[in-house]
């Protein structure tokens, strides 16, 4: 017994697929049934690339207990899947609470890579949030934790010291030691950069830029060329120039590392850049589609921002990009083509993950 589909890509010809139990297979004589899906247009799930499950939004910032941010964990990875968003990357929190995502039911939560505590000197970041790890210990730090971080290191590149403004947190020199070491363990990583730590970032071997407002046009080639990522992470440079005021310091530079952004996005597709969109707090849990048009609106096309939400970020973890036989039956269908309008990615009409219907709009 096999569910047929049919399958309609943003691009390309309709084709069919069926499901046998959690996988598609070719269809065939075993076919019983058939969900009507030729009138919407499927993708493999949404994505969202810099997920944080262990708090719920930028207030929690301010410091959550350990029992709270575990018991967040289930309820805001089940917001996501109720929207589509079938894969994320959280990329740390103030413990390493996020681990214990991986723990969990793999039916009840996305598809998940995670970085345990965010790692920073003292005073290169926000006080009692992640792991202080001077200078000269950070090669040392990474190599004894790779492996047990859920796939991922997360790195602050950069944070303001009073009265001196944004300052590296770490020489480039040990940064691409420590990279090296974390590659070598088989975890990426990511890295923070909110002001000019960005250049050191790419230099390094950095897996991915996390906000990355003034990275340069250089560094985006370097980036495109070696196929790492980038996650602009609008909806949250939105967020602190609000709070800090659009005529403080720190407003007006976030306002001017989001010009730079709307200036980089379209170069970066242009090159062939991995840009993936990432909530950060700032946006919901599972509302992704909220920050794929924000980077439209910032200059990538429907098209760009739709693959940023979606196929992207699977491809670039090694997950399949393609709803086809052989692989896991997860796939996301919207009534209009994402491609014309990114927008569309906020309202999916049936959602199928597992080979079970999740959520079907009436
Ligand atoms: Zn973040």
């Amino acid at each position: 017994m096999t569910t047929l589909l049919t399958i309609r890509p943003p691009e390309g010809d309709s084709y069919q697929v069926a499901i046998d139990g959690t996988r598609f297979v070719a269809p065939d004589d075993r076919v019983t049934a058939e969900i009507a899906t030729g009138h919407l247009w499927a993708l493999p799930g949404l994505a969202d690339a810099h997920a944080h499950l262990s708090m719920t939004s930028l207030e929690d910032i301010k410091g959550l207990s350990e029992d709270k941010m575990r018991a967040n964990i289930p309820v805001t990875a089940w917001a996501h899947i109720e929207r589509g968003v079938l894969l994320i990357l959280d990329k740390g929190g103030s413990t390493d609470a996020t681990l214990i995502t991986l723990d969990h039911d793999a039916d009840l939560r996305p598809y998940a890579e995670v970085a345990g505590a965010m790692i920073h000197p003292a005073g290169g970041y926000m006080v009692n949030f992640g792991v202080e790890v001077e200078p000269d210990a950070l090669v040392h730090h990474i190599r004894t934790t790779a492996t047990t971080r859920g796939g991922w290191i997360k790195i602050v590149g950069d944070w303001p010291r009073r009265g001196e403004g944004p300052i590296n947190n770490y020489p480039l020199d040990i940064l691409t030691e420590a990279v090296a070491v974390a590659h070598s363990a088989g975890a990426r990583v990511a890295m923070h950069s909110m002001a000019h730590s960005a250049s050191d970032a790419v230099a390094a071997g950095v897996d991915s830029i996390e906000h990355g407002p003034f990275l340069t046009e250089e560094d985006l080639r370097l980036l495109a060329g070696r196929g790492g990522a980038w996650v602009p992470t609008i909806g949250n440079m939105q967020h602190w120039i609000n709070v800090l005021g659009a005529d403080s310091s720190g407003g007006k530079m976030f306002k001017s590392g989001l010009d730079r952004t709307g200036e980089n996005l379209p170069l970066a597709e242009e090159l062939g850049l991995t840009v993936l969109a990432g909530s950060d707090l700032a946006i919901p849990h599972g509302e992704i589609a909220t920050e794929a048009r924000l980077l439209r609106d910032y200059g990538l096309t429907n098209r760009a921002a739709t693959i940023a939400a979606s196929s992207a970020a699977y491809d670039y973890v090694g997950r399949p990009d393609s709803v086809a036989p052989g692989n896991t039956a997860d796939v996301v269908f919207f009534p209009e083509n994402p491609y014309n309008d990114v927008t569309v990615l906020d309202n999916p009409e049936l959602i199928i993950r597992r080979g079970t219907t999740v959520h079907a709009a009436s």
